[in-house]
């Protein structure tokens, strides 16, 4: 575990007082890592975030002591099995705004999560003519399924401009607002600008218009405290990898009327009340929505997860978005670093160009200095069209990065400049 300097040089940059990140760096083992001789600098988290001990110790605790199948056995383990996963579902519901346990159905992640709802919801719903909105920030997980959805149904998917600043454009919808718009789904955080989107203002239109609001949070739980009743959306999606958890499982929460009126999307065992050869019927939700064998280490690796975050003490977030403030200061203070996004309260990352430097060299001067971040079109192609580009850097936190690890990523970008520019 590296422990990080607070020490700090710079005139204005006063050293955090409050909450300090070394009293949990050494919960998350990837942190002792070095990348080419240097300690690493994760500030890739919004492509996966780290995952603490816990997390680590509950997944392969499933796998040495419970190992069993969920739902299916009478036998002890298989009991044990079914009542932790269930618990978990349980938790996930309070997670959200103590919400029942039957509006929470475990998927692949966010996309799985985004897939379901087109392809059971958006499918029944969907008639030629009618309109999926979505905003022009989307990450390609909230816009393809749509794509896909709208091709099979004769409706056509329409992007909400987004302004200058990386808003969604709130005036054009009130203007556009439309009886054939059937489903507004947006994000609730931007992957690329960390543009918090007002969920609360978009449902109420979405009410409004007679359609249904679906939120791809996979980057909202990362930073904010979410309630989705306060929200007021329809469906919420987010990813357990994102949010220090295990790969290959993701959340849907959904209200209870839409979820008992929404047909299944695939089959197979878990889901069924009753089958024969010609014909079967469906368990209700939220089994009727999980088919097959489900991510049982993974969620218990969530379940891990949850009690890590309410353990954690809430100034943690605070320090992350002081480190990100940080960094983005440090940045633009660079001559020729472009910064992307400006919307007031956004969070969690700082995304960026260097004027005459490729991002991909950017990317690869920042790991020759063990900072790891992301270069490329972070799966929102539209955005990268509409800010001019084809691809960016990414630097994403949480609150175990430090403002050190912020100093190495501006002494990594002056490096690629001297390096890779003209
Ligand atoms: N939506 C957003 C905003 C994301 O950032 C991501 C992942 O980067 C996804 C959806 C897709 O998440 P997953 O690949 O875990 O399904």
């Amino acid at each position: 575990m590296s422990s990080p300097s607070v020490v700090d040089p710079r005139p204005g940059a006063a050293p955090d007082q409050t909450w300090d990140p070394a009293s949990i760096r050494g919960d998350f083992p990837m942190l002792e890592r070095t990348i080419r001789g240097r300690p690493i600098a994760y500030l890739d988290n919004a492509a996966t975030a780290l995952k603490p001990r816990s997390v680590i110790d509950e997944v392969v605790r499933y796998y040495q002591d419970v190992t069993a199948n969920v739902a299916r056995g009478v036998h002890t383990a298989s009991q044990e099995a079914t009542e932790r996963f269930e618990t978990v579902r349980h938790q996930v519901g309070m997670f959200l705004g103590s919400r029942p346990a039957d509006e929470v159905v475990f998927t692949s992640g966010t996309t799985g999560a985004i897939n379901l709802v087109a392809q059971s919801y958006g499918r029944a719903v969907l008639r030629p003519g009618d309109e999926v909105l979505v905003t022009e920030m989307e990450h390609h997980s909230n816009l393809v399924p749509w794509q896909l959805v709208a091709e099979q149904t004769g409706a056509r998917v329409r992007a909400i401009p987004i302004t200058g600043s990386g808003e969604v454009d709130l005036g054009w919808l009130e203007r556009n607002r439309s009886d054939r718009t059937k489903i507004v789904a947006v994000c609730h955080v931007s992957n690329v600008l960390g543009t918090v989107v007002p969920v609360a203002r978009v449902a109420a239109l979405a009410h409004e218009m007679g359609a249904v609001c679906v939120v791809d949070g996979a980057q909202g739980v990362p930073h904010l405290r979410v309630d989705v009743g306060a929200l007021g959306c329809d469906f919420y999606a987010f990813s357990a990898h994102k949010l220090f958890g295990p790969t290959g499982l993701g959340v849907l929460w959904g209200r209870q009327p839409l979820f008992e009126r929404m047909p299944p999307w695939q089959g197979g065992g878990g889901m069924i009340a009753r089958v024969e050869i010609e014909k079967s019927s469906f368990a209700p939700p939220p089994a009727r929505f999980e088919a097959g064998t489900p991510p049982i280490a993974e969620v218990f690796g969530l379940g891990a997860v949850l009690d890590y975050l309410a353990a954690l003490d809430r100034r943690a977030f605070e320090h992350e978005d002081r480190v990100v403030r940080y960094a983005e200061e440090l940045l633009r203070a660079i001559p020729g670093v472009i910064l992307h996004g400006a919307a007031p309260g956004r969070v969690g990352l700082v995304t960026f160009s260097v004027e005459g430097v490729h991002p991909h060299d950017v990317g690869t001067a920042l790991d020759a200095g063990g900072v790891a971040v992301r270069a490329g079109h972070h799966c929102a192609q539209p955005l990268m069209a509409r800010l001019g580009v084809t691809a960016t850097v990414r630097a994403s936190f949480a609150p175990y990065n430090t403002r050190r690890e912020a100093e190495a990523l501006a002494e990594g970008v002056e490096q690629a400049k001297r390096v890779f520019g003209q």
